[in-house]
């Protein structure tokens, strides 16, 4: 297939790599496991992206989930400029960050208190943090794949761009800090009755993305969460669900509310932001509170609860209260998964398509992924291959076989219909 023509990008990024690590921001962007160089985007409206060199492209990274409402979306693009005509920091309690923390309180029953950050990284190294300081353990479980950020304890077995490049355990981790994170098999009951069986009264807590999104797309066996749910419970660990991608993705309270668990604290981000930087922890008021100022866990930021984030975030989770987009979204990517399927198998080729809601991945396998052993099992290449039929041809998926696909509230029929039909002939090719 001949290279896209993308001069105005490829001079971007010649430019780029002089100066910024890989020209890239952030590892994925970089393109490195797909091959090939990234397009750099100049602007994005709705469910597509405009490339500095004008090519218009289906967006189905939705900026890594943010973008429930597609890009620019009108509503948030007032709310900031609203809130930027009084200012855009003030270092000091603003009415938003009110307002924002009865939104989040009011769609996640699991959270009683929530303290505002301005990442996932930081939601969830506080949210460890948290289960440390309030067991006074020190150990604690996550799942090889999961990928909760770029802090030292959860930069283990860690799934999304540290995994893509090859990096799940990261250089520069001190290996006594990993020592105390214990990574486990995801959807494996057993692994996690035996590891609190091996250190009792040792492990603070257990972090898991309910439904991981950052090693392609898995969803949890019938009865896992519950069983995370009821382990940590009797070995009196605390429950950290990860729905920095998740939350008010797949539902308004995420993957507690569809799979009717409780867990002790939440880490949030990305939607709860309208597309500008956030994160937040939340939980059982008795765990937030032993945050400082009244407790002893330290946590603080300078930006934390900035007025145009906040505004953008609460014109975001305003929209889906109203719209309540979320069936129609599932029955969308219901019907792009199904097109794929029946392409795949009318051509011989195995393919699985988890899918819920507007998050799926694609994975080249013929048996069905259900943790990192058989994603990392399923064929990247031709997911590479696949990649670079579909952004050819206008569609842009996640450069990784290990990522996720979004859909937004502004992929319309035109959108879906003419990506379906170029992400089936990708498939035809094969
Ligand atoms: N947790 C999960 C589940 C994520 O998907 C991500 C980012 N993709 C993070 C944490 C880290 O968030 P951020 O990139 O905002 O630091």
């Amino acid at each position: 297939m001949p290279a896209i023509c993308q001069p105005a990008s490829d001079d971007l990024f010649a430019r780029a790599r002089r100066l910024i690590p890989g020209g890239v921001n952030s590892p994925v962007r970089a393109f490195r496991s797909v091959g090939g160089a990234p397009f750099f985007v100049k602007a994005a409206y709705g469910a597509t992206l405009t490339t500095a060199d004008d090519t218009e492209l289906i967006d189905f990274v939705c900026t890594w989930g943010p973008a429930i409402h597609g890009h620019n979306h009108p509503a948030i693009r007032d709310a900031i400029a609203l809130a930027l005509e009084h200012g855009t920091s003030f270092g000091i309690p603003n009415p938003y960050e009110v307002e924002m923390a009865e939104l989040i309180v009011k769609f996640f029953p699991s959270i009683e208190k929530v303290r505002m950050c301005n990442s996932g990284t930081e939601a969830t190294m506080t949210a460890i943090r948290l289960a440390r300081g309030c067991t006074r353990r020190d150990k604690i479980i996550k799942f090889a794949g999961c990928y909760h950020g770029h802090s030292d304890s959860l930069l283990v077995s860690a799934g999304s761009g540290a995994l893509t490049h090859g990096h799940p355990d990261s250089a520069g981790v001190p290996a006594a800090f990993a020592r105390e994170t214990i990574v486990l098999p995801y959807n494996d009951t057993a692994a996690l009755d035996d590891a609190f069986a091996a250190n009792p009264g040792q492990i603070a807590g257990v972090i898991v993305e309910p439904y991981c999104g950052n090693v392609g797309f898995i969803i949890p066996d019938p009865g896992y969460l519950a069983h995370l749910r009821a382990v940590t419970a009797r070995h009196g660990a605390l429950l950290i669900f990860d729905e920095v991608m998740t939350g008010f993705r797949l539902a308004r309270g995420g993957v507690q509310e569809l799979e009717g668990i409780t867990p002790d604290l939440t880490t949030l981000g990305k939607i709860i932001g309208g597309g500008l930087p956030v994160g937040a922890v939340g939980g059982r008021a008795d765990i937030m509170d032993q945050l400082a100022p009244d407790g002893p866990v330290y946590q603080a930021g300078t930006l934390s609860g900035n007025p145009l984030a906040m505004a953008a975030g609460i014109a975001a989770l305003k929209l889906l209260d109203e719209e309540n987009p979320y069936a129609r979204l599932d029955a969308l990517a219901g019907q792009l998964r199904s097109a794929l399927l029946s392409t795949a198998r009318a051509k011989g080729l195995p393919i699985q398509v988890p899918q819920r809601g507007s998050m799926f991945s694609v994975f080249f396998t013929d048996k069905p992924v259900r943790d990192l052993a058989s994603a990392l099992a399923s064929d990247a290449a031709r997911y590479a291959k696949f990649f670079h039929a579909c952004l050819h041809a206008g569609v842009y998926l996640a450069p990784s076989a290990y990522e996720t696909a979004f859909l937004s509230t502004a992929h319309e029929g035109v959108h879906l219909t003419r990506a379906s039909e170029i992400m089936c002939n990708a498939l035809k090719t094969f």
